[in-house]
């Protein structure tokens, strides 16, 4: 028996917990930049399950490098060692330019795995008094729902009733260095770290302006800070570069990756750093039982000579200027329409109107109507942000859908 959207909506909402607030489509294949729901009718992805099917939905390479890795050997934990894992960690290292890595799961994990390397370097390395180590964060970011991580969030959507928080976080607004230059000096002696995205996703593809990630990791070198990079969501030729802090020509001391890594296939993410910062975690101070194991690892080998073959950063650059210009031409013709903003294939339109207006939301369920999806975020935002792999033609077939559906509103 085969189930329409209403039943298997119906499932979920009777079935699951209510930690998400979907579009109602249920989606059962996809490939490239499309995806369809379980009645055929397809659609553009404009999200890219957030930024992590990059390399399009089941790509033939990543998803035969997953089928062949599945059928010789899945999983064998750290307690050996497996024939994919050095492979993986030789090439992703020598790609960014650092001498080790830390495979963990998904995005959360790899921020945690950041936080306690931090942390550990502080005591271990910088001197920071026993249980004085701070880590300075912006406002408005997010990385992830543990409680540590929800801890220096400060959406109260995130935050509420799940204390008590993680304590020896020290918040300071983004795009401002010298809100970050300020709390460094004034706590010299206990700061081990910065934990920064490039450009925040989650709150609403807020770019800084040019020069401000160069300028904190300059603070962050003079003062023996480490400059922990969150790539999670912009990372992976996503903005147009490999990573979104290649625009400004600087190295994170600690970089941070998940989602596209894998390119959507499975959860794969990593820490990377250089011995002088990775070597601090020694033998069953950390670990995942699912962190490197070789299919994993075949996957995301894969799934990154994806992005390098297909030259998905410059794409990204390309489509990203004609994506904006054409919104640009908009906005003079939709009065709701109030700007657009962002980086190569990360873009948002911010709506004329309150974050509590239900005006986003209406026109995200038009869209898809219309055979476009895309979300909401922050109530009068929405994100832009297709598989790097659509081609000119899809864009400008996707921007014809966001043109007759503004013009309804
Ligand atoms: N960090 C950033 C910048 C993110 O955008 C996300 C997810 O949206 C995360 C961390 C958390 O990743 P995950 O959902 O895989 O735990």
């Amino acid at each position: 028996e085969t189930m329409t959207s209403q039943n298997l909506i119906a499932l979920e909402d009777q079935y699951g917990a209510h930690n998400y607030h979907p579009l109602p489509v249920v989606l059962e294949r996809g490939e490239g930049a499309f995806v369809w729901d379980v009645e055929g009718k397809k659609y553009f992805d404009f999200l890219s399950a957030y930024s992590a099917v990059n390399q399009g939905h089941s790509h033939p390479r990543i998803i035969n490098a997953l089928i062949n890795q599945a059928q010789k050997l899945t999983l064998t934990s750290r307690a050996f060692y497996n024939s994919e894992l050095g492979k993986y960690e030789e090439f992703i290292t020598k790609l960014f330019g650092f001498d080790k890595v830390l495979p963990m799961n998904t995005g959360a994990e790899a921020v945690e795995t950041a936080i306690k390397i931090a942390r550990k370097w502080g005591y271990e390395k910088k001197g920071i008094a026993s249980g004085e180590a701070k880590i300075v964060v912006c406002n408005g970011n997010f990385h992830g729902r543990t409680t540590t991580i929800i801890s220096f969030s400060n959406d109260d959507d995130a935050r509420k009733n799940f204390n008590p928080y993680t304590s020896g976080f020290i918040s300071v607004d983004y795009n401002d260095s010298d809100a970050l230059k300020k709390v460094i000096e004034e706590n010299k002696d206990s700061i081990c770290g910065f934990l920064v995205e490039p450009i925040q996703g989650e709150a609403g593809v807020n770019v800084p302006d040019e020069g401000y990630l160069k300028a904190c990791y300059e603070i962050c070198k003079a003062n023996n800070v480490l400059f922990i990079a969150d790539e999670i969501q912009t990372g992976i030729a996503r903005t147009g570069k490999m990573l979104a802090i290649d625009h400004e020509g600087i190295q994170a001391d600690m970089l941070i990756l998940g989602k596209a890594l894998s390119g959507g296939a499975y959860p794969v993410s990593a820490v990377l750093a250089n011995d002088y910062i990775m070597n601090v975690i020694k033998p069953g101070q950390h670990g995942s039982t699912y962190g490197g194991n070789p299919l994993a690892c075949a996957v995301a080998l894969e799934a990154m000579n994806v992005v390098i073959d297909e030259d998905l950063a410059k794409k990204a650059e390309n489509l990203g200027k004609i994506f904006r210009a054409e919104i640009e031409k908009m906005i003079p013709e939709f009065d709701f329409l109030q700007s657009v903003r962002g980086k190569g294939l990360l873009n948002a339109i911010l709506i004329n109107d309150s974050p509590e207006s239900s005006t986003a939301w209406d026109l995200c369920v038009a869209l898809m109507q219309n055979g476009l999806l895309a979300k909401p975020t922050h109530g009068n935002i929405i994100r832009f942000a297709p598989p790097l792999v659509i081609n000119e033609k899809e864009l400008n077939d996707a921007l014809e859908v966001l043109r007759s559906t503004f013009s309804e509103f």
